[in-house]
């Protein structure tokens, strides 16, 4: 038999395509679909996962530790903005350092360990908590349950609770999606 003047090499995800690229950590060949661009060149989805899972530490009480702080702090916030009827534009201005704050709290309190749902699960509990201080605060007024619609109509009345409880998720998200 002939030896092959040039011998191809194929990804071993997908056999038929011709490819050259290797991943630069394990050299695994692998086509441009396989490949991710990470800071330090091309990798296969192997390698960058198995850098994530070191990045990736947080257990389940991490998970719980951060919602808490989250539910609470946010819970607290909605109240206070509810209590002391804070001008709306005025509430963004509380809602940033607040979302930054709950998050750097909420990572001191893990040792910093994040896990890939954290940034959702920290967006997420501060429009549960968010919503829950507002409630209990309506409560504390009302000296009952508040009706869905006085509900709707206090949370969406100046727009204040929405504004805190979505600047205050957004920049918490960014603070876990980041990797400082
Ligand atoms: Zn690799
Ligand atoms: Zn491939």
């Amino acid at each position: 038999m002939a030896e092959q003047v040039e011998q191809l090499t194929y990804c071993e995800v997908h056999p038929d395509r011709e490819t050259s690229l290797r991943c630069n950590k394990c050299g695994r060949l692998m086509c441009p679909d396989c490949a991710v661009p990470t800071p330090v060149g091309y990798r296969c989805k192997q390698c960058v996962r198995k850098q994530d899972d070191k990045f990736f530490s947080a257990g389940q009480s991490d998970y719980i530790i951060v919602a808490a702080v989250c539910v609470i702090i946010s819970a607290i916030a909605a109240a206070i903005v509810l209590a002391t009827n804070i001008y709306p534009l005025f509430v963004i201005f509380i809602a940033i350092p607040l979302g930054g704050g709950v998050s750097e709290l909420a990572l001191r309190l893990t040792q910093r360990r994040r896990g890939r749902q954290t940034a959702n699960v920290a967006a997420a509990s501060i429009v549960i908590g968010g919503l829950v201080g507002a409630v209990a605060y309506m409560v504390t007024q009302l000296g009952r349950l508040p009706s869905f619609d006085i509900a709707v109509r206090v949370l969406m009345g100046n727009f204040s609770i929405p504004i805190l409880i979505g600047i205050m998720a957004f920049f918490a998200y960014s603070r876990f999606r980041g990797r400082a």
